[in-house]
Protein backbone atom coordinates (compact mmCIF):
# COMPACT_ATOMS: atom_id res chain seq x y z
CA UNK A 1 0.00 0.00 0.00
CA UNK A 2 1.21 3.59 -0.85
CA UNK A 3 0.68 6.16 2.06
CA UNK A 4 0.35 9.29 0.31
CA UNK A 5 1.67 12.50 2.76
CA UNK A 6 1.63 15.94 2.77
CA UNK A 7 5.11 17.76 3.06
CA UNK A 8 5.63 20.93 4.57
CA UNK A 9 9.61 21.57 4.43
CA UNK A 10 8.97 25.03 6.78
CA UNK A 11 11.18 27.54 7.11
CA UNK A 12 15.30 28.09 8.34
CA UNK A 13 16.44 24.26 8.79
CA UNK A 14 13.00 22.83 7.78
CA UNK A 15 14.05 21.92 4.51
CA UNK A 16 17.05 20.16 5.06
CA UNK A 17 16.04 17.99 8.56
CA UNK A 18 12.81 17.00 6.29
CA UNK A 19 15.13 16.24 3.26
CA UNK A 20 17.05 13.95 5.55
CA UNK A 21 14.20 12.33 6.79
CA UNK A 22 12.37 11.93 3.87
CA UNK A 23 15.68 10.21 2.73
CA UNK A 24 15.63 7.66 5.76
CA UNK A 25 11.83 6.95 5.89
CA UNK A 26 12.00 5.94 1.87
CA UNK A 27 14.77 3.71 2.97
CA UNK A 28 12.98 1.45 5.26
CA UNK A 29 11.07 0.41 2.16
CA UNK A 30 7.25 1.49 3.06
CA UNK A 31 5.56 2.81 -0.03
CA UNK A 32 5.57 6.56 0.43
CA UNK A 33 4.10 9.56 -1.82
CA UNK A 34 4.97 13.02 -0.81
CA UNK A 35 2.66 15.93 -1.41
CA UNK A 36 4.67 19.20 -0.98
CA UNK A 37 2.95 21.95 0.52
CA UNK A 38 4.45 25.15 1.22
CA UNK A 39 3.83 27.14 4.20
CA UNK A 40 5.72 29.83 6.12
CA UNK A 41 8.00 32.32 4.59
CA UNK A 42 8.43 30.97 1.51
CA UNK A 43 4.72 31.15 1.10
CA UNK A 44 4.33 34.50 2.04
CA UNK A 45 6.17 35.50 -1.17
CA UNK A 46 4.79 33.00 -3.45
CA UNK A 47 1.28 33.27 -2.59
CA UNK A 48 1.41 36.66 -0.35
CA UNK A 49 0.11 33.90 2.41
CA UNK A 50 2.31 31.84 4.68
CA UNK A 51 -1.00 29.65 5.12
CA UNK A 52 -2.18 29.10 1.85
CA UNK A 53 -5.54 27.23 1.35
CA UNK A 54 -4.13 24.49 -0.95
CA UNK A 55 -1.75 23.65 2.27
CA UNK A 56 -4.88 23.06 4.31
CA UNK A 57 -7.01 21.00 1.42
CA UNK A 58 -3.72 18.91 0.95
CA UNK A 59 -3.72 17.63 4.63
CA UNK A 60 -7.52 17.59 4.94
CA UNK A 61 -7.24 15.46 2.05
CA UNK A 62 -4.17 12.96 2.67
CA UNK A 63 -4.99 13.10 6.26
CA UNK A 64 -1.12 12.85 7.72
CA UNK A 65 1.50 15.51 7.26
CA UNK A 66 4.95 15.53 7.64
CA UNK A 67 5.86 19.04 8.91
CA UNK A 68 8.98 21.01 9.33
CA UNK A 69 9.76 24.28 11.12
CA UNK A 70 7.87 27.54 10.39
CA UNK A 71 8.72 31.24 11.14
CA UNK A 72 5.65 33.34 11.59
CA UNK A 73 6.95 36.15 9.07
CA UNK A 74 6.14 39.48 10.47
CA UNK A 75 3.37 41.73 9.80
CA UNK A 76 1.67 38.19 8.10
CA UNK A 77 -1.22 38.56 9.89
CA UNK A 78 -1.03 35.54 11.99
CA UNK A 79 -0.04 35.59 15.74
CA UNK A 80 1.55 31.83 14.80
CA UNK A 81 1.25 30.25 11.44
CA UNK A 82 1.38 26.86 13.60
CA UNK A 83 -1.31 27.86 15.73
CA UNK A 84 -3.56 29.13 12.75
CA UNK A 85 -2.48 25.53 11.42
CA UNK A 86 -3.76 23.57 14.16
CA UNK A 87 -6.64 25.83 14.97
CA UNK A 88 -7.66 25.39 11.15
CA UNK A 89 -7.82 21.61 11.36
CA UNK A 90 -8.88 21.06 15.15
CA UNK A 91 -5.46 19.61 15.92
CA UNK A 92 -6.76 19.05 19.43
CA UNK A 93 -3.46 17.06 20.90
CA UNK A 94 0.12 17.76 21.01
CA UNK A 95 1.91 14.67 21.89
CA UNK A 96 5.20 14.74 22.55
CA UNK A 97 7.38 11.85 23.64
CA UNK A 98 11.05 12.36 25.55
CA UNK A 99 12.43 9.30 25.67
CA UNK A 100 16.34 9.22 26.57
CA UNK A 101 18.54 7.44 24.32
CA UNK A 102 21.93 5.68 25.54
CA UNK A 103 25.00 8.01 24.87
CA UNK A 104 23.21 11.25 24.50
CA UNK A 105 24.99 13.89 27.10
CA UNK A 106 21.99 14.71 29.47
CA UNK A 107 20.97 15.83 33.32
CA UNK A 108 19.29 12.27 33.07
CA UNK A 109 19.07 8.68 32.27
CA UNK A 110 16.19 6.40 32.31
CA UNK A 111 13.27 9.10 31.17
CA UNK A 112 10.55 8.36 29.40
CA UNK A 113 7.60 10.62 29.35
CA UNK A 114 5.13 11.55 27.17
CA UNK A 115 3.74 15.00 27.25
CA UNK A 116 0.07 15.34 26.59
CA UNK A 117 -0.62 19.07 25.54
CA UNK A 118 -4.36 20.59 24.74
CA UNK A 119 -3.74 22.83 21.56
CA UNK A 120 -6.62 24.93 21.31
CA UNK A 121 -7.36 27.00 24.12
CA UNK A 122 -6.19 28.37 27.35
CA UNK A 123 -4.14 31.37 27.18
CA UNK A 124 -3.64 30.47 22.97
CA UNK A 125 -7.08 31.48 22.03
CA UNK A 126 -5.66 35.10 21.10
CA UNK A 127 -8.27 36.38 23.07
CA UNK A 128 -6.28 39.79 24.18
CA UNK A 129 -7.06 43.64 25.35
CA UNK A 130 -5.34 46.00 25.44
CA UNK A 131 -5.87 49.46 28.19
CA UNK A 132 -6.73 52.54 25.62
CA UNK A 133 -8.97 50.52 23.40
CA UNK A 134 -12.81 50.58 23.62
CA UNK A 135 -12.53 46.90 24.88
CA UNK A 136 -9.74 47.44 27.33
CA UNK A 137 -11.60 50.16 29.30
CA UNK A 138 -14.71 47.77 29.06
CA UNK A 139 -13.61 44.84 30.52
CA UNK A 140 -11.52 46.96 33.33
CA UNK A 141 -14.91 48.63 34.28
CA UNK A 142 -16.69 45.31 34.18
CA UNK A 143 -13.75 43.58 36.77
CA UNK A 144 -14.25 46.61 38.78
CA UNK A 145 -17.84 46.57 38.69
CA UNK A 146 -18.06 43.16 39.57
CA UNK A 147 -16.35 43.31 42.78
CA UNK A 148 -12.85 41.70 41.98
CA UNK A 149 -10.00 43.55 43.80
CA UNK A 150 -8.58 46.94 41.90
CA UNK A 151 -7.50 46.67 38.14
CA UNK A 152 -4.72 48.77 37.63
CA UNK A 153 -5.77 51.46 34.79
CA UNK A 154 -2.77 51.00 33.12
CA UNK A 155 -3.44 46.95 32.19
CA UNK A 156 -3.49 44.75 29.19
CA UNK A 157 -5.25 41.64 29.37
CA UNK A 158 -5.07 37.90 27.99
CA UNK A 159 -7.99 35.42 29.14
CA UNK A 160 -7.72 32.26 30.09
CA UNK A 161 -10.38 29.88 28.39
CA UNK A 162 -10.92 26.06 29.79
CA UNK A 163 -13.95 23.90 28.91
CA UNK A 164 -14.86 20.67 30.02
CA UNK A 165 -15.18 19.52 26.36
CA UNK A 166 -12.13 20.32 25.43
CA UNK A 167 -10.55 19.36 28.66
CA UNK A 168 -12.73 15.65 28.44
CA UNK A 169 -10.99 14.86 24.62
CA UNK A 170 -7.43 15.86 25.64
CA UNK A 171 -7.67 13.67 28.83
CA UNK A 172 -9.73 10.90 27.00
CA UNK A 173 -7.03 10.93 24.36
CA UNK A 174 -3.80 10.68 27.13
CA UNK A 175 -5.78 7.47 28.63
CA UNK A 176 -6.72 5.96 25.29
CA UNK A 177 -2.99 6.70 24.63
CA UNK A 178 -1.30 5.10 27.88
CA UNK A 179 -4.19 2.10 27.34
CA UNK A 180 -2.68 1.56 23.81
CA UNK A 181 0.62 1.92 24.54
CA UNK A 182 1.29 -0.24 27.81
CA UNK A 183 1.77 3.04 30.22
CA UNK A 184 0.94 2.67 33.48
CA UNK A 185 0.24 6.25 34.35
CA UNK A 186 -1.77 9.79 33.82
CA UNK A 187 -0.69 12.47 35.72
CA UNK A 188 -2.79 15.89 35.24
CA UNK A 189 -0.67 18.89 35.83
CA UNK A 190 -2.65 22.32 36.98
CA UNK A 191 -2.47 24.81 39.22
CA UNK A 192 -6.28 24.54 40.71
CA UNK A 193 -5.37 25.90 44.12
CA UNK A 194 -5.21 29.66 42.57
CA UNK A 195 -6.97 29.12 39.26
CA UNK A 196 -10.19 27.80 40.77
CA UNK A 197 -11.90 28.29 37.46
CA UNK A 198 -10.20 27.36 34.87
CA UNK A 199 -7.72 24.73 35.83
CA UNK A 200 -10.62 23.73 38.73
CA UNK A 201 -12.14 22.30 35.95
CA UNK A 202 -9.29 20.27 34.44
CA UNK A 203 -8.73 18.99 36.87
CA UNK A 204 -12.21 17.64 38.27
CA UNK A 205 -12.58 16.66 34.45
CA UNK A 206 -9.65 14.87 34.44
CA UNK A 207 -10.91 13.11 37.95
CA UNK A 208 -14.06 12.45 36.32
CA UNK A 209 -12.85 11.28 32.63
CA UNK A 210 -9.80 8.83 34.80
CA UNK A 211 -12.79 6.82 36.61
CA UNK A 212 -13.72 5.24 33.11
CA UNK A 213 -9.43 3.89 32.82
CA UNK A 214 -9.63 1.65 36.17
CA UNK A 215 -6.33 0.17 34.65
CA UNK A 216 -4.58 3.29 34.21
CA UNK A 217 -3.11 4.96 37.58
CA UNK A 218 -4.21 8.60 38.08
CA UNK A 219 -2.88 11.14 40.00
CA UNK A 220 -2.31 14.99 39.40
CA UNK A 221 0.51 17.53 40.14
CA UNK A 222 0.44 21.10 40.70
CA UNK A 223 2.85 22.46 37.92
CA UNK A 224 5.07 24.18 40.02
CA UNK A 225 5.86 20.89 41.94
CA UNK A 226 5.79 18.87 38.97
CA UNK A 227 8.60 21.20 37.18
CA UNK A 228 10.73 20.43 40.51
CA UNK A 229 9.95 16.87 40.75
CA UNK A 230 10.92 16.68 37.00
CA UNK A 231 14.18 17.86 37.31
CA UNK A 232 15.11 16.01 40.56
CA UNK A 233 13.41 12.67 39.81
CA UNK A 234 12.02 12.65 35.89
CA UNK A 235 11.84 8.46 36.15
CA UNK A 236 8.76 8.33 38.24
CA UNK A 237 6.20 10.47 35.58
CA UNK A 238 5.15 8.15 32.90
CA UNK A 239 1.74 10.45 30.72
CA UNK A 240 1.74 13.78 31.77
CA UNK A 241 -1.52 15.79 30.21
CA UNK A 242 -1.89 19.68 30.52
CA UNK A 243 -3.23 22.52 29.08
CA UNK A 244 -1.96 23.93 26.46
CA UNK A 245 0.69 27.40 28.18
CA UNK A 246 1.57 24.67 30.95
CA UNK A 247 2.04 22.26 28.18
CA UNK A 248 4.19 24.15 25.92
CA UNK A 249 6.55 25.34 28.50
CA UNK A 250 6.92 21.37 30.15
CA UNK A 251 7.47 20.15 26.65
CA UNK A 252 10.45 21.85 25.89
CA UNK A 253 11.33 21.21 29.66
CA UNK A 254 11.18 17.66 29.07
CA UNK A 255 13.49 17.78 26.09
CA UNK A 256 16.09 19.20 27.95
CA UNK A 257 15.90 16.64 30.56
CA UNK A 258 16.56 13.89 27.63
CA UNK A 259 19.57 16.23 25.67
CA UNK A 260 17.81 18.86 23.90
CA UNK A 261 15.63 19.70 21.04
CA UNK A 262 17.59 17.47 18.19
CA UNK A 263 15.60 14.60 19.96
CA UNK A 264 12.14 16.02 20.69
CA UNK A 265 9.90 14.75 18.77
CA UNK A 266 5.88 15.43 18.36
CA UNK A 267 2.77 15.07 16.46
CA UNK A 268 -0.80 17.62 16.74
CA UNK A 269 -3.42 14.98 16.22
CA UNK A 270 -7.15 15.57 15.50
CA UNK A 271 -10.00 13.44 15.50
CA UNK A 272 -8.77 11.92 11.86
CA UNK A 273 -5.73 14.48 10.85
CA UNK A 274 -2.47 13.94 11.73
CA UNK A 275 0.79 16.31 11.72
CA UNK A 276 3.83 15.24 12.63
CA UNK A 277 6.65 17.91 13.37
CA UNK A 278 9.80 18.74 15.58
CA UNK A 279 9.26 20.24 18.77
CA UNK A 280 12.09 22.54 17.80
CA UNK A 281 11.80 25.63 15.75
CA UNK A 282 13.43 26.83 12.67
CA UNK A 283 16.70 27.89 13.85
CA UNK A 284 17.33 30.49 10.95
CA UNK A 285 20.98 31.33 12.12
CA UNK A 286 21.85 27.34 11.45
CA UNK A 287 19.68 27.29 8.21
CA UNK A 288 21.54 26.24 4.86
CA UNK A 289 24.55 24.99 7.07
CA UNK A 290 24.36 21.44 7.01
CA UNK A 291 24.77 21.62 10.75
CA UNK A 292 22.33 20.79 12.67
CA UNK A 293 20.09 17.29 14.27
CA UNK A 294 17.81 16.02 12.12
CA UNK A 295 16.67 12.93 14.17
CA UNK A 296 14.07 15.26 15.98
CA UNK A 297 11.72 15.05 12.55
CA UNK A 298 12.85 11.34 11.96
CA UNK A 299 11.63 10.96 15.42
CA UNK A 300 8.74 12.25 14.60
CA UNK A 301 8.10 10.52 10.94
CA UNK A 302 8.92 7.55 13.40
CA UNK A 303 5.66 8.42 15.27
CA UNK A 304 4.02 8.81 12.16
CA UNK A 305 5.06 5.40 11.01
CA UNK A 306 3.75 3.73 13.41
CA UNK A 307 0.24 5.79 13.11
CA UNK A 308 0.24 4.45 9.40
CA UNK A 309 0.66 1.11 10.64
CA UNK A 310 4.09 0.71 10.21
CA UNK A 311 5.38 -0.29 13.29
CA UNK A 312 8.42 -2.93 11.50
CA UNK A 313 9.56 0.30 9.74
CA UNK A 314 9.62 2.62 12.30
CA UNK A 315 11.04 0.12 14.27
CA UNK A 316 13.91 -0.07 11.97
CA UNK A 317 14.27 3.64 12.13
CA UNK A 318 14.06 4.12 15.84
CA UNK A 319 16.81 1.46 16.21
CA UNK A 320 19.03 3.04 14.10
CA UNK A 321 19.00 5.95 15.82
CA UNK A 322 19.76 4.53 18.91
CA UNK A 323 22.74 2.47 17.72
CA UNK A 324 24.16 5.98 15.45
CA UNK A 325 23.74 8.05 18.91
CA UNK A 326 25.28 5.23 21.60
CA UNK A 327 28.14 5.00 19.15
CA UNK A 328 28.80 8.98 19.26
CA UNK A 329 30.70 9.07 16.07
CA UNK A 330 28.50 9.96 13.26
CA UNK A 331 26.52 12.64 15.64
CA UNK A 332 26.05 16.51 14.85
CA UNK A 333 27.26 18.72 17.53
CA UNK A 334 24.28 19.34 20.31
CA UNK A 335 24.93 15.40 20.72
CA UNK A 336 28.79 15.97 22.16
CA UNK A 337 29.62 16.52 24.99
CA UNK A 338 31.51 19.44 24.05
CA UNK A 339 29.33 21.28 21.25
CA UNK A 340 32.64 22.33 20.06
CA UNK A 341 33.99 19.10 19.05
CA UNK A 342 35.90 19.36 15.88
CA UNK A 343 34.72 15.47 15.25
CA UNK A 344 30.56 16.65 14.95
CA UNK A 345 29.25 15.72 11.91
CA UNK A 346 26.72 17.54 9.41
CA UNK A 347 23.11 16.41 9.10
CA UNK A 348 23.77 14.69 6.01
CA UNK A 349 26.12 12.53 7.16
CA UNK A 350 24.12 11.57 9.77
CA UNK A 351 21.76 10.55 7.53
CA UNK A 352 23.79 8.50 5.66
CA UNK A 353 24.82 6.85 8.98
CA UNK A 354 21.25 6.03 9.82
CA UNK A 355 20.42 4.89 6.17
CA UNK A 356 23.96 2.15 6.05
CA UNK A 357 23.19 1.33 10.25
CA UNK A 358 19.12 -0.10 8.79
CA UNK A 359 21.25 -2.26 6.16
CA UNK A 360 23.26 -3.82 8.45
P1 LIG B 1 14.54 27.11 17.74
O1 LIG B 1 14.05 25.80 18.27
O2 LIG B 1 14.38 27.34 16.29
O3 LIG B 1 16.08 27.29 18.07
C1 LIG B 1 16.62 27.47 19.38
C2 LIG B 1 18.01 26.86 19.44
O4 LIG B 1 17.87 25.45 19.61
C3 LIG B 1 18.84 27.00 18.16
O5 LIG B 1 19.53 28.19 18.10
C4 LIG B 1 19.76 25.82 18.26
O6 LIG B 1 20.81 26.11 19.15
C5 LIG B 1 18.88 24.76 18.92
N1 LIG B 1 18.26 23.84 17.95
C6 LIG B 1 17.00 23.88 17.47
N2 LIG B 1 16.80 22.86 16.63
C7 LIG B 1 17.94 22.16 16.58
C8 LIG B 1 18.36 21.00 15.87
N3 LIG B 1 17.53 20.34 15.04
N4 LIG B 1 19.62 20.55 16.04
C9 LIG B 1 20.47 21.19 16.86
N5 LIG B 1 20.15 22.30 17.55
C10 LIG B 1 18.89 22.78 17.42
O7 LIG B 1 13.77 28.25 18.58
P2 LIG B 1 13.68 29.83 18.33
O8 LIG B 1 15.02 30.36 17.94
O9 LIG B 1 12.99 30.33 19.54
O10 LIG B 1 12.66 29.98 17.13
C11 LIG B 1 13.05 30.25 15.78
C12 LIG B 1 11.79 30.34 14.91
O11 LIG B 1 11.11 29.09 14.90
C13 LIG B 1 10.78 31.39 15.39
O12 LIG B 1 10.27 32.07 14.27
C14 LIG B 1 9.67 30.55 16.00
O13 LIG B 1 8.42 31.17 15.91
C15 LIG B 1 9.72 29.30 15.14
N6 LIG B 1 9.17 28.09 15.80
C16 LIG B 1 8.41 27.28 15.05
C17 LIG B 1 7.92 26.11 15.59
C18 LIG B 1 7.07 25.21 14.72
O14 LIG B 1 7.11 25.34 13.52
N7 LIG B 1 6.33 24.29 15.29
C19 LIG B 1 8.22 25.75 16.91
C20 LIG B 1 9.04 26.61 17.67
C21 LIG B 1 9.51 27.79 17.10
Amino acid sequence: MTHTITLIPGDGIGPEVTHATVRVLEATGVKLQWELAYAGEGAQDMHGTPLPTYVLDSIRKNKVALKGPITTPVGSGFRSVNVALRKALDLYVCLRPCKSYPGVPSPHQDVDIVVVRENTEDLYMGIEYERETVEGEMLARFINESGADGVRDDSNFSIKVISESATRRIVKYAFDYARANNRKKVTAVHKANILKYTDGLFLSTAAKVARDYPDIEFESVIVDSLCMQLVRTPQRHDVLVLPNLYGDIVSELCAGLIGGLGLAPGANIGDDIAVFEPTHGSAPKYAGQNKVNPMAVMLSGVLMLRHLGEKEAADRVERAITQVVAEGKSVTYDMKPDRNDPTAVGTSQVTDALIQKMKE
